[in-house]
């Protein structure tokens, strides 16, 4: 509920006009530190909820105050024109029952026309880097008086070559209380000074999780008849890739141990990690595999969560993990910063369905693979729903329903190049990820 926050009654009569019960994580997590004036740097997507995250902290700090305002008192700075006019209508949304007012500036529109806006001074801007240079050249905008700075899509205001002129509207914001930063991605380097050189003593809320997966990671599927085949792909595998660190992720303990039994008895130096090992056990293992001595790590999800090893560079899901998160969490370790990782998913067609799934969550399609000599009778289900599920026989009737069925939108980027086949991914309808994820298992 919305009135666990302590904020202004007449935004949450607006929160309650419009409609909204329940907040989202993203609210959840930024909005009491905001509140509280605290500096955040956010890793969100468009659809989270990211919007109302920082638009109602910040018409809070704007209300209660008697300030006889001369100057714009908050500014929204983001990468485009259409997110600028999304942003205004959620500002004036919230802002329905104040004296609040708001603007916004973009590129494209008439100068003369923004300079009279600019004249009867909004409380709120919202705009394009470009525009906002523009009218400070010119002496139409004057941000000596911001308390509170947004940079809304900041990663994508890097992309589009905004970084000076982001760098120069903060520098005129120098009075400023309090900054927000919020990206889609953890983004490179650029975003990184940039974060350091704007923010104050941020914190960091970190809510996309698919955004952890590293683009230098390919990601495949291999398929399995069953665990006898999946062990020896598991063998082939370590064998035949070129790595420094590998991870194998097995959902259970029973698995983890008699892979392990497997490896050892093949000769493979492996440590194996789960529930049932002490903290003794773990920190060797962990010392072993970060010294270099051991390579490959044997592991349940709930005893590798925190493990961060540098140079790991190929991880098997032995057994497919139980959520799209936990799928994230396990590849995220690969690949990182810049690096080149390799993800590869077992599947036997009792874990066709779960990475269907997770497919469709990442918005991407893994790559198939097929190792000669070592092919199994299992190739996948023999017909498949549009989601891409395995499609049983009782389920025929969905097929007189296709022609109703919503068409998928284009997927965002596949790893290495990779050809979406027939099915084609299915994203949710809005093109987003839905905002509540499954919660991962425990072991
Ligand atoms: P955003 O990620 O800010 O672009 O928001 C995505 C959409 O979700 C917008 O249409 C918002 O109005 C809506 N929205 C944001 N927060 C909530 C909420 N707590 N309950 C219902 N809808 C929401």
């Amino acid at each position: 509920m919305f009135d666990q926050f302590a904020l202004h009654e007449r935004l949450l009569k607006a929160v309650a006009e419009l409609k909204f019960v329940e907040p989202t994580p993203v609210q959840v997590a930024a909005i009491p530190p905001a509140l509280e004036g605290r500096d955040l740097r956010v890793t969100a997507q468009t659809g989270s909820g990211k919007t109302a995250a920082f638009v109602l902290p910040m018409l809070n700090r704007l209300i209660g105050d008697a300030v006889v305002r001369t100057d714009v008192r908050a500014l929204i700075l983001l990468p485009t024109r259409e997110l600028a006019q999304q942003t205004l209508k959620e500002v004036e949304r919230f802002s329905q029952f104040t004296f609040i007012k708001s603007a916004m500036i973009t590129g494209g529109e008439d100068f003369k026309v923004q300079a009279a806006v600019m004249r009867k001074v909004p409380d709120i801007l919202i705009g394009t880097p470009g525009r906002m240079i523009e009218h400070l050249n010119a002496g139409t905008l004057v941000l000596k008086d911001v308390e509170m700075l947004i940079l809304d899509e900041a990663d994508r205001m890097l992309d589009m070559g905004f970084a000076e002129d982001v760098q120069r509207l903060v520098g005129e914001c120098a009075k400023r209380q309090q900054t927000l930063l919020f990206s889609a991605t953890s983004g490179g380097a650029a975003l990184r000074e940039m974060t350091a050189s704007v923010l104050r003593d941020p914190l960091h809320l970190q809510l996309n999780r698919v955004s952890e997966l590293n683009e230098g990671t390919r990601q495949q599927i291999i398929t399995a008849e069953n665990t006898e085949h999946k062990e020896k792909l598991v063998h082939w595998l370590l064998a035949n890739e070129t790595y420094k660190k590998a991870v194998i992720f097995t959902n259970t303990r029973v698995q983890a141990d008699r892979l392990y039994g497997r490896l050892v008895a093949e000769g493979v130096k492996a440590f194996v990690l789960h529930g049932d090992k002490d903290q003794k056990d773990r920190k060797l293992a962990i010392d072993r595999v970060k010294e270099g001595g051991v390579k490959v790590l044997v592991a349940t999800d709930v005893a590798a969560r925190g493990l961060d090893i540098e140079g790991l560079d190929l991880v098997i899901n032995f057994d497919m993990p139980r959520s799209g998160d936990e799928y994230v969490h396990r590849i995220g370790r690969t690949g990182r910063a810049g690096g080149e990782g390799l993800a590869i998913s077992l599947i036997c067609h009792n874990d066709w369905n779960l990475m269907s799934s997770i497919e469709r969550y990442l918005k991407q399609r893994f790559e198939r693979r097929v190792i000669k000599g070592l092919k199994g009778s299992y190739m996948g289900p023999k017909n498949l729903k549009a989601s891409g599920k395995a499609a049983g026989t009782k389920k025929k009737k969905i097929e007189k329903k296709k022609g109703t069925e919503k068409k998928a939108k284009p997927a965002g980027k596949r790893p290495n190049g990779a050809k979406r086949e027939s099915p084609s991914p299915v994203v949710s309808q809005d093109g987003i990820a839905p905002l509540k994820r499954k919660k991962p298992t425990a072991e």
